[in-house]
């Protein structure tokens, strides 16, 4: 079977692949992306709850001049269904405190979908139906040779963005924890129809053992309802909870998704010679919240630059997991520590209601949920 070569393979095209995609397209690289799905963001693994640029730059360090970023923020109005400026976090009693939030609410397939056109629009080619099934690092030429149904493929430099399972790192790696992401988080969601809140709230206790439920309003009688708990913790299926959790607030199931968060903080290794991890591949996702779109497109576009920066300056590839670290590493650190703390703090609804009374008045949840350094390692 002829050998295709391309400067540069994206495997997924999640946010993370696009947005690394569009970049390196709009410098003129040579970029093709490998989608196993038939059709870009279906089905969707989301609550679809999409950061604003203001929610961004408070979270994270130095974005403020990033320009492209900034721009790449700048959602037409057609994919926002609904602004989340609101965040309610209930007590397993029905107790609640208050957040502010800057995001809305999509479609992943419609969200997915406008990435996805940019890219293209900037001269990147996607391939769909497409998965990747192996990966080889050729002993002798040191190159790699990536497998999928119908085709082979080299390239010069070789994009992890699969999301969660980081594929191409088990391909090369196996289980090695130095690079794939750790505590894979179960989580189930429905889409629902009913009464729905106007803000995005969140329920600890026993609803979600050591995790959280979620209702993310997509409209006035629309949502995304979800359950996210520890790997373990919930006897019985997560879908089963979930449904009952609708029931009891009274929502009609229209349909149901899922999907695994890696809750266990960055990847120690995020550059392997010319392959470099983005998004959840290399698990970016915030331990605390479960919030990963915006770090996916922010690694995107890091890794595409590193990449730029080395054709020109021959800097080297690593500079992309340092400017990572930089720019998230604080959050994910605070983040990591919020949720490690969760899971030894929600043993049952009575532990969780008195410990979060003590540390709700004093800005103990917010700072889980902003991923602010935890008040309890001041
Ligand atoms: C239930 C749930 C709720 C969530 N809610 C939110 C939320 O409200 N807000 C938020 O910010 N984050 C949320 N997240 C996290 C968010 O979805 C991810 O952080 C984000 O999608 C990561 O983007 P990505 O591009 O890295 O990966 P993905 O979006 O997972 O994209 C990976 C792509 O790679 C493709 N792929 C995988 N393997 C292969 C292969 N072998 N060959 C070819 N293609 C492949 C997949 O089909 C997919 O299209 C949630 C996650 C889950 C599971």
């Amino acid at each position: 079977m002829a050998v295709e070569h391309r400067e540069v393979i994206i495997v997924g095209a999640g946010p993370a692949g696009t947005t690394c995609a569009q970049r390196l397209a709009e410098d003129g690289i040579d970029v093709l992306i490998l989608e196993r799905r038939e059709i870009i963001g279906n089905p969707a693994q989301c609550g679809e709850c999409i950061p604003n640029w203001g929610e961004v730059i408070g979270t994270f360090s130095g974005l403020e001049d990033h320009q492209w970023l900034k721009d790449s923020f700048d959602f037409p109005d057609r994919i926002q269904l609904h602004r989340l400026d609101h965040m309610r976090v209930f007590l397993p009693s029905g107790k609640a405190y208050h957040f502010d939030l800057d995001a809305f609410a999509g479609h992943r397939l419609q969200f997915d979908g406008y990435l996805a056109e940019k890219a293209v629009s900037a001269g990147a080619e996607i391939r769909m139906s497409e998965p990747v099934q192996n990966i080889k690092r050729r002993s002798k030429s040191n190159s790699l040779l990536i497998v999928t149904e119908n085709s082979r493929y080299t390239c010069d430099l070789l994009i992890d963005g699969s999301g969660s399972l980081a594929h191409v790192s088990r391909f090369l790696h196996g289980k090695d924890k130095e690079y794939r992401p750790d505590d894979q988080v179960p989580t189930a969601y429905a889409q629902v129809r009913g009464k729905v809140p106007e803000t995005f709230d969140v329920f600890l206790g026993s609803v979600a053992p050591k995790g959280y439920a979620w209702i993310i309003p997509k409209g006035p009688d629309t949502a995304n309802v979800g359950l996210g708990v520890r790997a373990g913790a919930l006897k019985g299926s997560i879908k089963e909870h979930l449904k009952k959790f609708c029931d009891d607030l009274n929502l009609e199931i229209l349909s149901y998704g899922g999907g695994w968060i890696p809750m266990g903080g960055p990847v120690k290794t995020m550059v392997d010679q010319n392959v470099i991890a983005i998004g959840d591949a290399a698990g970016l996702v915030m331990p605390s919240n479960g919030g990963g779109i915006s770090q996916a497109m922010i690694s995107g576009c890091f890794a595409a630059e590193a990449y730029l920066e080395f054709k020109q300056h021959q800097t080297p590839l690593t500079s992309y997991q340092d400017r990572v670290e930089a720019c998230f590493g604080r959050a994910l650190k605070n983040s990591l520590r919020s949720k490690n703390m969760g899971y030894l703090m929600f043993q049952n609804d009575l532990i969780t209601e008195v410990l979060l009374r003590v540390l709700g008045p004093i800005g103990g949840i917010k700072r889980a949920m902003e991923c602010d350094k935890p008040l309890w390692v001041l």
